[in-house]
């Protein structure tokens, strides 16, 4: 099986294959052949359905970083590595019937993504950035009853999610949350506090997260730049990729969130799922005068 599984994959190599079937091979690990040497770098279309992979490499995108169309549907996927955002040319995914709990927000970053499928996993929140892409138009989170919330920037989308939103169960993760009327929605784990209508005075370090950001923005690319004014790791990192944009004015923000809920019937998509999933859009806000102003349909 093994040899059977190295003879496909050499002999789309040397042929430059665009296509390559490799479902239903019982797979528990990402072949060690695709990505060896140069890797495939002609290949477009990668079909690994009902495996048991459990997780992807990081080198994915520099050993086959033609891939247009990636199929993952039934496997044991837990986590997607943040590696998925370099694969620029990426235009479907499909991760459904997983094991995922969190989406990375790098996924955000695949501007040339049109179909994410993702029902049929763990999922309690999505990346608040995802949708900003113009090219993003379906995403399928059908099945998730965990998830409550999906970004506002979808709320133009074409999104699947019945049987979404059941009650809410005891997680072991340990997630901030906010409530508006009977819903409860958990928040990325990248997000530190949660701010409401009458915190006007945003945390010290968000401040200065923020005035770094503005003063050194044009620099950012570079991550040594501050030097010779020394920040830890772990915020220079954070400065590097801002948890999310404000919905409202797409400010970067770092540690906290003003979260806005808007239940589904008040949105262009609510007759699509009439009485079948409780999920509501969240907006992401910077401040009390942007989750004040923002609104769905401005
Ligand atoms: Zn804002």
């Amino acid at each position: 099986m093994a040899s059977e599984l190295c003879k496909t994959i050499s002999v789309a190599r040397l042929e430059k294959h665009k296509n390559l079937f490799l479902n239903y091979r019982n797979l528990h690990h990402f072949p060690l052949e695709l990505l060896k040497d140069e890797g495939l770098q002609y290949l477009e279309r990668l079909y690994m359905k009902r495996n048991s992979l459990t997780t992807l490499p990081e080198n994915l995108a520099q050993k086959l970083p033609n891939l247009v169309e990636l199929y993952l549907h039934s496997n044991n996927i837990v986590v997607v590595p943040e590696a998925i955002g370099s694969l620029v040319k990426l235009q479907c995914l499909d991760l459904s019937d997983n094991a995922l709990e969190i989406v990375c927000p790098e996924i955000g970053r695949l501007r040339a993504l049109r179909h994410l499928r993702l029902a049929n996993n763990q999922l309690q929140f999505l990346p608040p950035d995802l949708g900003r892409s113009r090219e993003l138009q379906y995403v399928y989170v059908d099945n998730n009853i965990n998830l409550k919330g999906l970004p506002s920037y979808l709320y133009n989308k074409v999104i699947g999610c019945s049987g979404c939103g059941a009650p809410i169960q005891v997680s072991e993760v340990k997630l901030l949350s906010f409530s508006s009327g009977p819903r409860t929605v958990f928040l990325p784990a990248e997000v530190k506090a949660i701010g409401t209508e009458h915190d006007h005075v945003l945390p010290l370090q968000e401040l200065a997260m923020r005035s770094l950001y503005h003063t050194y923005h044009s620099f950012l690319k570079d991550l040594n730049f501050l030097s010779p004014i020394s920040l830890p790791r772990s915020l220079l990192e954070l400065l590097h990729c801002p948890l999310g944009h404000c919905h409202r004015c797409s400010e970067p923000m770092f540690t906290i969130v003003y979260p806005k809920l808007f239940p589904l019937r008040e949105t262009p998509m609510a007759g699509l799922h009439q009485g079948r999933t409780t999920v509501s859009f969240v907006a992401y806000c910077c401040s009390t005068q942007c989750l004040q102003t923002f609104d769905l349909l401005s």
